[in-house]
């Protein structure tokens, strides 16, 4: 077998066997294949595509590259994963909530890169909070408590880490199997026996139009009973931001608003019945999708999610008195009010741009070694479909610098007509 007959093969169109996908894989992560060579196999695989075998073959041979948890000592693990997006504190509030009712919720988790955000990034805007603790320490968590959420230390699917990084250099990542293997890739070696997924739709996510969302979809739950783990999406729209908050200090504030009952904005309400709905009937703790949506519901409102969120900063190292007092979390430097130019209907806005504005402002990291400003982001007031008066403040800037506030304010923002 070699290299040059596997590119040819994909090149024409053909399918590519268990064996040769095992190859490619093996042989890229011990660099006894080149960048350039794994560049023409992945670009050929981008355009010619693979079969559910060949998508499952390569997730598999992805996920054993490197470390493989075993979390069967917490018995039935429910992982939760989004494609990603903006805003998307929705792991914040939903792990706490499924925690509540005993469902062991062992939840590793990643950083923001490009314009999507990551709840690692903004768990650590919480004063102390360690995101960085060993698998024991992971494991003792969640028979203590519950719960923990933690960031990626073990080398979990290392081929994909290095695949995601060489697509992300050659436009291929918007490629339907390629997305499918690298997310599953890292839910099997992550430990979990059932998953949920979240497959965002929209301008702030990879899926730009339902069809292809579905598609992803349809593939991760293939993927996913052919490697013996139950699997569930919901498709959820991701053209505007999740929430009214974009920023990492803010996203944590507003998660714990929500837990605390304070308010429920609409779309996140609507995310997390929808996948905890699903999360429960997975855990047999739910009879019906409608009995999940209210029993999710429920114990935001009976405060049992509230007390687990803060059991789990407590348990992490976190200072748990920005989480009962939010105004303790330090402000960015300028706040600055976004007004409407004219009175009408919101009829967009846009989540790549807030998103890429967010990180313009400091909030995410352009490469994986930047550091981020956890004080920066947006606060909205108003949300696509609502009506607005001119001169009605729609949002809120959070700067740590004049002139970039001044920039963002300067951008169309809003749409209204
Ligand atoms: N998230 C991933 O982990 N991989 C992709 O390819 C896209 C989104």
């Amino acid at each position: 077998m070699n290299i040059l007959e596997i590119i040819a093969k994909k090149r024409d169109g053909m399918e590519l066997s268990k064996e040769e996908i095992q190859y490619f894989i093996d042989e890229y992560i011990e660099d006894n294949i080149t960048d350039y060579q794994a560049a023409a196999l992945v670009m050929a695989i981008y355009i010619n595509g693979m079969n559910e075998r060949e998508t499952t073959d390569l997730t598999l041979a992805m996920a054993y590259s490197g470390d493989v948890l075993d979390l069967s000592v917490l018995g039935n693990v429910i992982d939760k994963h989004s494609t990603g997006g903006v805003g998307d504190k929705i792991t914040l509030i939903l792990m706490p909530i499924i925690a509540s009712f005993g469902i062991p919720s062992a939840k590793m988790s990643g950083r923001g890169l490009g314009f999507t955000g990551g709840t690692i990034d903004k768990l650590e805007s919480i004063p102390g909070y360690n995101t960085q603790i060993n698998v024991e320490t992971f494991i003792e968590n969640v028979k203590n408590v519950g719960i923990s959420i933690m960031g990626q230390t073990l080398n979990l699917a290392p081929a994909d880490k290095k695949l995601y990084a060489l697509r992300d250099t050659i436009s291929c990542t918007e490629s339907i199997p390629l997305i499918a293997s690298s997310i599953m890739s890292k839910k099997i070696a992550a430990g979990a026996n059932k998953i949920v997924l979240d497959v965002t739709c929209g301008s702030g996510a990879f899926m730009k139009n339902k069809e292809d969302a579905q598609k992803l979809a349809d593939i991760m739950m293939k993927i996913g009973e052919l490697s013996g783990r139950k699997t569930v999406c919901a498709i959820t729209d991701m053209n505007q931001p999740v929430g009214y908050s974009v920023g990492n200090t803010l996203e944590v504030i507003e998660a714990v608003d929500i837990l605390k009952g304070k308010y429920m904005p609409t779309d996140v309400e609507h995310i997390i019945t929808e996948l905890g709905a699903n999360m429960l009937l997975l855990a047999d703790k739910a009879v019906s999708i409608d009995d999940g949506k209210a029993k999710i519901l429920e114990n935001i409102k009976n405060g049992k999610a509230y007390e687990k969120l803060l059991q789990l900063v407590q348990n992490q190292g976190g200072d748990i008195s920005y989480i009962e007092d939010t105004e303790k979390f330090e402000k960015a430097k300028y706040i600055v009010e976004i007004r409407a130019k004219k009175s009408g209907k919101v009829t967009k806005l846009d989540a790549y741009k807030i998103g890429n504005l967010s990180n313009y402002l400091g909030a995410g990291r352009v490469k994986k070694e930047n550091s981020i400003n956890p004080r920066v982001g947006f606060i909205f007031s108003k949300k696509v479909g609502d009506t607005v008066e001119q001169n009605e403040v729609l949002g809120y800037i959070h700067s740590d610098d004049e002139e970039k506030a001044k920039y963002v304010l300067s951008q169309e923002l809003f749409e209204i007509s």
